[in-house]
């Protein structure tokens, strides 16, 4: 008998999937870590648990206490998940551009949601600045603070990168990645590293991300924007620090919608726009390497949280798209 105890425990040891219709035109093991799999739907769900974890051990975190934090979307949704499992009150600030669908669902589970106008960063009413707030005037209260906290790469570090390494007897190429916070690349990137130095470890990037040109270049800059959500970033990230950066490669909005349609129509993968950069990345990586290689990613969450978005013909066609035929 196997058996979880509890949501916590059923999170990571995901499947490693091989993408079957890329693998067999480039002649290369193109993976996707299935990280949808997991309790709560996504990849997030492994930072929220080692966020939350590493609060109670440092005695922050006291039963009945609260988790304060600003998201979007994935991280509040793992975060709720847990603080219910464990008996913690849960309080998220997101912005009002957010779609309804995400709030809807972040209420459903059973966290307190604050929307509030969506401003840039260094505007003291933005939603993570609101969100540090909130937690230091709540008593037992702790801040998730999933970008800087490096609780989250080391989430990766400790599970994402071993299971790969595990599950592919250590034959790996390269692992690529989009990032949002940076935990799931860096740590994951770290791990691979420290066992095999030649495993190449290359950031997918959408556009409107600076973190192309940084591994590029060495500039924070960006040109072009893009309609995937959780991924790119404008800055360097304590979770993205001192990250190994071998190269990035970046993928258009068009291409990930052939990506992610290719994947359901192809493989029956039904996966968001993130996995889409991610995929396609990695078969641009492949082309370019040629036959032979093992190639890992990450397929982050399901399409179902982008149905009436990236899976929408109406939306897609008010973005200037339409559905790829495949
Ligand atoms: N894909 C999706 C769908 C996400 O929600 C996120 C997290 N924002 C990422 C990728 C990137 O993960 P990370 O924050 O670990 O960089």
């Amino acid at each position: 008998m196997e058996i979880k105890k509890g949501f916590a425990d059923a999170i990571g040891n995901t499947p490693l999937i091989r993408l079957n219709y890329y693998s067999d035109q480039t002649g290369c093991e193109i993976l996707g870590k299935a990280e949808f799999l997991n309790p709560g739907g996504s990849v997030k769900d492994r930072a929220a648990l080692f966020i939350i974890e590493e609060a109670e051990k440092k005695g922050l975190l006291k039963p009945g206490g609260t988790v304060v934090e600003g998201t979007a979307g994935n991280t509040g949704i793992g975060l709720v998940h847990i603080c219910n499992a464990k008996g913690y009150k849960c309080l998220i600030v997101i912005p009002d551009t957010q779609s309804k669908e995400k709030i809807d669902l972040l209420k459903t589970l059973g966290a307190e949601v604050r929307t509030v106008p969506a401003v840039p960063y260094k505007d003291p009413g933005n939603y993570v600045k609101v969100s540090a707030r909130i937690a230091e005037e709540t008593p037992n209260a702790i801040w998730a603070n999933q970008f800087d906290n490096v609780a989250n790469r080391l989430a990766h570090y400790h599970t994402t990168g071993p299971e790969i390494w595990r599950q592919t007897d250590g034959k790996v190429d390269a692992w690529l990645a989009s990032l949002g916070t940076g935990g799931t690349f860096s740590g994951t990137a770290m791990f691979l590293k420290e066992k095999n130095p030649k495993i190449k470890t290359i950031a997918a990037e959408p556009y409107g991300s600076a973190i192309y040109n940084f591994v590029k270049k060495g500039e924070l800059s960006s040109e072009g924007n893009s309609f995937t959500e959780g991924i790119g970033n404008g800055r360097i990230t304590e979770n993205m620090k001192d990250a190994p950066f071998d190269d990035a490669i970046r993928v258009t909005d068009e291409e990930c919608l052939e990506f992610i349609y290719t994947l359901l129509r192809k493989d029956g993968l039904f996966v968001g726009g993130s996995s889409g950069i991610n995929v396609g990345a990695a078969v641009k990586l492949a082309k370019e390497l040629g036959p032979g290689h093992t190639i890992v990613t990450i397929l982050a969450d399901s399409g179902a949280r982008y149905q009436s978005r990236l899976y929408d013909q109406d939306w897609l066609k008010s973005k200037g798209y339409s559905i790829p035929e495949v």
